[in-house]
């Protein structure tokens, strides 16, 4: 969790430097079928996480982020590999891919640099979105979370 830390509140975050810090080579798949957001394999000692090249950058980021958690919380089930769908489903449960989602938007739009951000006045979805470098429903869905 120390590794994890080290990336706490800012903005918007560098996603590819704690990929490294945890050992996960980052792949952009420019073959991946529609469908699939990413995946996360192990290799030998380490990760490779691939991300479809065919989504929007902030897309990719939100992906990247969900396989970096199923590598920091999940990494006894990586198994074969965990391919996520265009809804970050995958073979392992419901409970699992929730717990990778919250990781993912706990990491990318943190709660503490959005309240003060909001208590600052930036309190509109595009704004924050583009602070945070998230899509706008990304976005949109941290902001009820947090504000209701
Ligand atoms: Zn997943």
């Amino acid at each position: 969790m120390e590794v994890i830390r080290n990336f706490a509140d800012r903005a918007p975050m560098d996603l590819d430097a704690m990929a490294r810090a945890l050992g996960v080579e980052v792949r952009r798949g420019q073959n991946l079928a529609a469908n699939v957001s990413g995946k996360i394999e192990r290799r030998g000692a380490g990760f490779v996480a691939t991300i479809n090249a065919a989504h929007s950058a902030k897309r990719q980021r939100s992906t990247l982020a969900h396989e970096l958690a199923h590598r920091i919380f999940h990494s006894d089930l990586i198994g074969d590999g965990i391919s996520d769908d265009g809804l970050y489903r995958s073979s392992v449960s419901d409970d699992i891919e929730r717990q990778a989602n919250a990781f993912a938007a706990g990491r990318l739009v943190p709660a503490r640099l959005v309240r003060k951000l909001y208590r600052e006045g930036m309190k509109d979805t595009p704004s924050i979105a583009e602070r945070f470098d998230v899509s706008d429903d990304a976005a949109r869905v941290r902001l009820r979370e947090l504000f209701g």
